[in-house]
């Protein structure tokens, strides 16, 4: 199954539309997936992330 990456906030997903941006800047040319349960650890405050799920390390 093909999988997208948000171009804004960078969640992984598998329509060609953001449920949370609501954008379709979504792009197929991404790499690696951090996987965030808790908003509040280090890794998501590094990443700039503010909800669970799982996110693309890099969007083109
Ligand atoms: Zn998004």
């Amino acid at each position: 199954m093909e999988e997208y990456a948000c171009k804004l906030c960078r969640r992984i997903i598998k329509s060609k539309v953001c449920p949370v941006c609501k954008t379709t800047e979504v792009s197929k040319s991404w790499k690696g997936i951090i996987v965030i349960f808790d908003e509040n650890s280090e890794i998501a405050k590094a990443a700039g992330i503010t909800a669970p799920g799982k996110y693309a390390i890099r969007v083109k």
